[in-house]
């Protein structure tokens, strides 16, 4: 079967390799209906120490059960599923308080990795799968897109706001403006936010926040964007989602907040220097970490997605061939696409 491999910095090719296996009673083989590559993936992808033939590091899918292991009673072949980026087992003390993004029993095998391929092993199949109903074909191009949003940016930015705890009313300023950012803001709104500011110099993504809910958009960044956001809300935010990862954009964050505010941070970190006692002074509680995906899917999002109240499939502005894979990585690193889908035939 085909499947994507790093060939150097800032190229992606296609190798051949053998089908995956079930190896364990919790195993399940999924063929790919669609994937994705992730913000994340990026930073792989122009890593200049890459060795050839690293495979990808894809984790976003749904796709078809074709084979389970022994202990897998949960879906059987033929189920249409998602195959979050998270593998919780459910049981442990993380996953029963909704932190299966962070399982105490999966402590390094809880993420996926190799899923821009035509098939895949899920690990930890029985709790972390999240069975769809019905088949792809029941479905539009545009439903695919948002169920394919559950593997990871949609959970993703519904962490962000319920580990700072967005309630109703609240007023929330959202960091960063890729796929991630987009599904925090429609998060905020699921939540009640009366007010959301999304920090974005892009038009076209200003754009999509507004229509997924977002209040304003604010172009200015670093002081200017700080006295920005305070003159549109009134003062400080009472919420700041940092959907980025970089040291500028928790800044940013922190900057928003009136004295008492909270931020969630799921853009994963590319910093390391940031210490708990900078944040004292202005009793800002902060959270952050990798999303619960299997949790939210199966308590609100894939129902908002089916009954139609959210439309995070928009985030993949461009669709390709598992062929064309090189020139998905490579339009969503030049920014020329917000996500990039990867269609199986
Ligand atoms: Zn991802
Ligand atoms: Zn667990």
């Amino acid at each position: 079967m085909k499947s994507a491999v790093y060939t150097k910095a800032g190229q992606v090719g296609l190798a051949e390799i053998d089908r995956p296996q079930i190896e364990a009673p919790d195993d399940a083989i999924i063929r790919i209906v669609r994937t994705c590559v992730c913000g994340s993936d990026l930073w792989s992808y122009r890593n200049p120490e890459i060795e050839e033939g690293h495979s990808n590091s894809g984790h976003e899918a749904i796709g078809i059960v074709e084979e389970v292991g022994e202990a897998v009673t949960t879906v059987k072949p033929g189920d249409f599923v998602i195959a979050p980026f998270t593998h919780g087992c459910g049981q442990c003390d993380a996953c029963r308080a909704g932190y299966d993004g962070t399982c105490d029993r999966h402590i390094d095998t809880n993420w996926s990795g190799g899923v821009q391929a035509e098939y895949i092993r899920f690990h930890f199949a029985n709790w972390a799968l999240v069975k769809i109903p019905g088949q792809p074909s029941d479905y539009s191009e545009g439903m695919l897109k948002s169920l394919l949003t559950l593997a990871d940016v949609m959970p993703t930015g519904y962490h962000a706001a319920r580990v700072a705890n967005v309630q109703k009313g609240d007023k929330v300023v959202v960091i960063g403006d890729g796929a991630v950012g987009q599904c925090a803001v429609i998060a905020a709104k699921m939540r009640g936010a009366s007010q959301i500011v999304l920090m974005s110099r892009h038009e076209d993504r200003q754009q999509m926040a507004l229509e997924s809910g977002a209040t304003a958009v604010v172009a200015e960044r670093g002081e200017e964007g700080i006295t920005k956001v305070r003159e549109i809300l009134g003062g400080g935010a009472d919420v700041a989602l940092e959907c980025v990862g970089t040291e500028v954009a928790v800044e940013q964050a922190l900057g928003v907040l009136h004295n008492g505010g909270r931020m969630g941070f799921v853009g994963v970190p590319h910093y390391n220097n940031r210490a708990l006692g900078s944040t004292f002074a202005q009793n800002i509680s902060v959270a952050g970490g990798a999303a619960s995906v299997t949790t939210y899917d199966k308590q609100v999002l894939l129902k908002a997605v089916l009954d139609g109240d959210i439309n995070p499939g928009r985030v993949f502005t461009s669709s390709y061939k598992l062929e064309d894979i090189d020139q998905a990585y490579k339009d969503m690193d030049e920014r020329k696409t917000i996500k990039s889908m990867i269609v199986m035939d």
